[in-house]
């Protein structure tokens, strides 16, 4: 799996950087969010260290598939209510005018009572 060593977010795959993890499977890691916008903030990221979605390796259409397929399970999980009275905001930020600060794809899974902090 490719590592890359000055990436925040491959460190906390590989546990060199603590983090609360919320879920993991073979390609898929999720750990909450440490600045959290909501009363619910995870991040859905794949192991592999892909930077952005049109990077030289680039997240193929079934596991980003994967990835938003698993937030609405997680979102229940972590406590958002389920169903259409309560919900969930992903969000992905890609490139600098896209607001992405950590170059290793991730989706945001943001929920609970509002008013958020963002
Ligand atoms: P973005 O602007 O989409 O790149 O967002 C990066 C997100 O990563 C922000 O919401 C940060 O709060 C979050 N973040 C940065 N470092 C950590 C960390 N060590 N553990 C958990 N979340 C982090
Ligand atoms: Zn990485």
């Amino acid at each position: 799996m490719e590592n890359h060593e000055n990436c925040i977010f491959c460190k906390i795959v590989a546990g060199i950087i603590p983090c609360q993890k919320v879920y993991e499977d073979d390609e898929v890691f999720g750990f909450k969010d440490i600045n959290p916008a909501a009363p619910i903030h995870f991040l859905l990221i794949p192991k592999r260290h892909i930077t952005t979605l049109e990077a030289d390796a680039p997240l193929d259409a079934q596991l980003l598939g994967r990835m938003m397929a698993l937030a609405p399970r997680l979102a229940v999980e972590q406590g958002c209510r389920p169903g259409r009275e309560g919900g969930f905001r992903l969000s992905l930020n890609n490139g600098a005018d896209g607001g992405q600060e950590v170059y290793h794809t991730h989706l945001h899974v943001m929920g609970g009572p509002r008013p958020w902090n963002k």
